[in-house]
């Protein structure tokens, strides 16, 4: 049904799927994979894919072990693996004659506003072309600290900056379980969830120990983005053969439910950044004040946690450090710590030159 109903679908799909244990490319599967592709075009509707499997692929060419791979070679093997893992898909693809293009992002193009908006002008453009942009990200060039390392939080954000209806996450795992279903046979998987809360999350946690397959977690962080963004997103099991046709039909899945989101587009990027650059404690009054629609200002602003720039993202936390809201810092850590406490007033006086008064603005704001 969200499928159907979607007009802008991204898929995601794990390196697993692209490559087993044994370091066999599963062709077949991928060919099938293209079935489904190909039946979600002719239902005139967008399609992204998000591929792992540059740095799996570059491994297997060049027969090494993906485990222990320092940081910089593993970045000149996904250059290597990327080409092999594009011409995979032309290959595959070309059989059911889908246009493909490729699209690598690093951390930056979708944090940093302008050039977000940039990508998503790109994947309007490549829809009306009628092509179907293959994402990865730049794993050759991004470093650590500019890394995302997941590719579900990468398609979440892809999802929101592209207006996406709905993201399927295709992996190893069937979806959500109240418990480890190889241990409990009561385990039973949660169809639909509405609110990530605390009893989702610990079920998550625990199932990337108890199970052992990883990666819940980014899973679970990729959902919070979708539902802020106004778009479904589904964890299912990629490794049958057609994955998307019996989502379709058999709807075996973990679905999880957007919020209703009145956000703009604008405020939708800033609640889901995946990479706040630091906090800012305040107080009391300034939550009173916040939570009445005004802007932050330095008088309310107890502590600073992190280094950061103007214009960077930050989460504004409560006096017990739970999240209060996100926003975009109208100065830098240091000048901040210079005017934390004082009146608006004093700011000019305290820095030494004409500025603003508010440290984040209503208008870069979104309560969580
Ligand atoms: N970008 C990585 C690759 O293509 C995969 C990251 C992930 O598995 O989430 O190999």
């Amino acid at each position: 049904m969200h499928l159907k109903n979607s007009k802008t679908i991204v898929i995601k799909i794990g390196s697993s799927l692209i490559i087993d244990d044994k370091k066999v490319i599963r062709k077949k599967w991928l060919v099938e994979f293209a079935k489904d592709i190909k039946n979600l075009l002719n239902q005139k509707k967008n399609v992204i894919i998000v591929s792992s499997g540059a740095i799996a692929l570059g491994c297997k060419k060049l027969e090494l072990n993906k485990k222990n791979l320092k940081l910089d070679k593993s970045q000149a093997i996904a250059s290597i693996g990327q080409i092999e893992l594009m011409n995979l898909f032309k290959k595959t693809f070309n059989l059911m004659k889908i246009n493909l293009s490729q699209i690598l992002l690093t951390l930056e193009d979708t944090e940093q506003r302008r050039r977000a908006i940039n990508a998503k002008r790109t994947f309007e453009n490549l829809f009306k072309l009628g092509f179907v942009p293959i994402v990865n990200e730049n794993d050759s060039i991004a470093t650590s600290e500019i890394k995302y390392g997941d590719n579900d939080r990468l398609a979440s954000r892809v999802a929101q900056i592209s207006g996406a209806d709905c993201l399927v996450l295709l992996s190893d795992v069937d979806g959500l379980y109240t418990k480890n279903p190889k241990i409990y046979k009561d385990a039973r998987m949660i169809k639909e969830i509405n609110n990530i809360d605390f009893q989702i999350e610990k079920v998550a946690t625990k199932s990337v120990g108890e199970y052992g397959t990883g990666g819940m977690k980014t899973k679970i962080d990729a959902a919070k983005i979708c539902q802020h963004s106004g778009c479904v997103m589904a964890i299912a099991n990629g490794l049958t053969l057609n994955p998307i046709k019996k989502i379709i039909k058999k709807n075996s899945c973990t679905w999880f439910l957007p919020k209703i989101s009145k956000l703009d587009a604008r405020k939708k990027w800033i609640i889901s950044s995946v990479s706040p650059k630091g906090e800012l404690v305040i107080d009391d009054g300034a939550i009173k004040a916040l939570t009445k629609g005004k802007s932050l200002l330095a008088a309310g602003i107890k502590k600073i946690n992190g280094k950061f720039n103007k214009g960077d993202h930050i989460k504004i936390l409560d006096k017990n450090m739970n999240e209060y809201a996100r926003g975009l810092s109208s100065f830098s850590s240091d000048e901040i710590s210079k005017i934390r406490g004082q009146h608006s007033n004093k700011i000019n006086d305290l820095l030494g030159y004409i500025t603003k008064s508010e440290v984040v603005h209503k208008d870069d704001m979104v309560e969580i």
